[in-house]
C-alpha cells in the first residue's frame, strides 16, 4: 500500500434492484446490504437502511415507510437512492477515517436513460465521490466473473438480478448486443403468490414466496421433489391456514417468467453475429445475478438452447467486484462510455 493509499480509494458499486454491494479495491466486498430505506412519512428522515429497513418492509407502522428505491430496475425514487447511497459511503467512511477522497464506478442496467444515468452520478457526487461513472451492468459482471473482456471473442452474460434480466454479447471490451427484460426474481415471487391464490385460496406475502422460491423452487426437468409447509391468510375465511406445496407446483407457478427469460435468451443469440455465435457456442452462456441460483435454470437453460451454460461461482457479488475492477482495465475513467453507443 502506498503512501496516498491511506487517503483516497476506489470502489465499484452495484445499485441493485434487491441487493446493494461495494467492492473496495485492494479489500473486496464491504458493504452488502439489501437496497431498502425505511424513512419518516412526513420529513422523510431516514429511519434505517440495508438489511434494518429490510426487516420493516410490509411491517411498517403509519408514519415510517420502508421502500426499495431501486425498484424494477430504474430509479423509482431519487432521493431515496441518494440517501442509501450516501449511508453506505459513510459506512465505509466511518471505519476508515483518513479516506478524504473517493473514485466510484457504478454499475447500471443498460436500458437506463440519460436522465437516469445523471441522477446516479449526482447521487455519488453529493455521497462524497470526487470522480464518478457509470459502468454497464453486464459488462461489469463479466468482468467480474473473470471473463477476458478485452479479447476479439464474443461472450455472452445473462444476469437474472430482482427486477431485470439483461443479456448481453461482449467482445473487445465492449457490448455487441444487449437486450433487457422487466423479469427477474421478484416476479418469480409474484408467480408463486399468484399460483398460491389460484390453487391454493390462500393469500401470501413477498417474504413467504421468496423462501419457497429458495428452498424448494427447481426448473430442471429431472428434479428433486421437495415439500414445504407454508402459512397464509385464507381467502374465503380470512383465517389463519396452513399447507404443503411441492417443488412441481412451484416450477409450474413459475412457467411463465423462465419462459420469458429464456426467450430473451434465444432472441439475442437470434441477435448475434454469426462469428459471436460461434464463440459463444464455445464458450458457453455466462449466468450471474441472484435469480440464476434458481436450482435447475442454468440446466434449462443449456437444455432450451443448446449451448453450455457457466453459472459463476459467486453470482450475487461479481457485478460490485466487476465494477471496483474496472478501474485498473480501463485507465482513462471514461474510456468505457463507448459501451453506450450501442444503446
Ligand atoms: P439485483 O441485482 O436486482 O439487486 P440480485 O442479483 O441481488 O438482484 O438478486 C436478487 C434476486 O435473487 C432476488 O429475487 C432473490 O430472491 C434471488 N435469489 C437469491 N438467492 C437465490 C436462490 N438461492 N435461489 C433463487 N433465487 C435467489
Ligand atoms: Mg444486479
Amino acid at each position: 500500500m502506498g503512501f496516498w493509499d491511506k487517503f483516497s480509494t476506489d470502489i465499484g458499486i452495484d445499485l441493485g434492484t434487491c441487493n446493494t454491494l461495494i467492492y473496495e479495491r485492494g479489500k473486496g466486498i464491504v458493504i452488502n446490504e439489501p437496497s431498502v430505506i425505511a424513512v419518516e412519512r412526513g420529513n422523510k428522515e431516514v429511519v434505517a437502511v440495508g438489511a434494518e429497513a429490510k426487516r420493516m418492509l410490509y411491517k411498517t407502522p403509519g408514519n415510517i415507510i420502508a421502500i426499495r428505491p431501486l425498484a424494477d430496475g430504474v430509479i423509482a425514487d431519487m432521493d431515496g437512492t441518494e440517501k442509501m447511497i450516501r449511508y453506505f459511503i459513510s459506512k465505509i467512511k466511518k471505519k476508515r477515517q483518513l479516506i478524504k477522497s473517493m473514485r466510484m464506478k457504478i454499475g447500471v442496467p443498460t436500458c437506463i436513460t440519460e436522465v437516469e444515468k445523471r441522477a446516479v452520478l449526482e447521487a455519488a457526487a453529493k455521497a462524497g465521490a470526487k470522480q464518478a461513472d457509470v459502468i454497464a451492468e453486464s459488462l461489469a459482471a463479466a468482468i467480474g466473473a473473470g471473463i477476458p473482456i478485452h479479447e476479439p471473442a464474443g461472450h455472452m452474460v445473462c444476469d437474472i438480478g430482482g427486477g431485470t434480466t439483461e443479456v448481453s454479447v461482449i467482445s473487445l471490451g465492449g457490448m455487441v448486443v444487449t437486450s433487457a427484460i422487466r423479469i427477474g426474481g421478484d416476479e418469480f415471487d409474484e408467480a408463486i403468490i399468484k399460483h398460491v391464490r389460484n390453487i391454493h385460496s390462500i393469500e401470501i406475502g413477498q417474504e413467504t414466496a421468496e423462501r419457497i422460491k429458495i428452498e424448494i423452487g427447481n426448473v430442471a426437468p429431472d428434479k428433486e421433489n421437495g415439500k414445504i409447509g407454508i402459512r397464509g391468510r385464507d381467502a374465503v375465511t380470512g383465517l389463519p391456514h396452513e399447507i404443503v406445496i411441492d417443488s412441481v407446483e412451484v416450477t409450474e407457478a413459475l412457467k411463465d417468467p423462465i419462459t420469458q427469460i429464456i426467450d430473451e435468451i434465444k432472441r439475442t443469440l437470434g441477435k448475434t453475429p454469426p462469428e459471436l455465435a460461434a464463440d459463444i457456442f464455445e464458450r458457453g452462456i455466462v449466468m450471474t445475478g441472484g435469480g440464476s441460483l434458481l436450482k435447475g435454470l442454468p440446466t434449462l437453460v443449456r437444455q432450451e438452447t443448446g449451448v453450455p451454460v457457466i453459472l459463476v461461482e459467486q453470482p450475487l457479488e461479481c457485478v460490485a467486484v466487476g465494477a471496483g475492477l474496472a478501474f485498473d482495465l480501463f485507465k482513462d475513467m471514461s474510456s468505457d462510455r463507448s459501451i453506450y453507443d450501442n444503446l
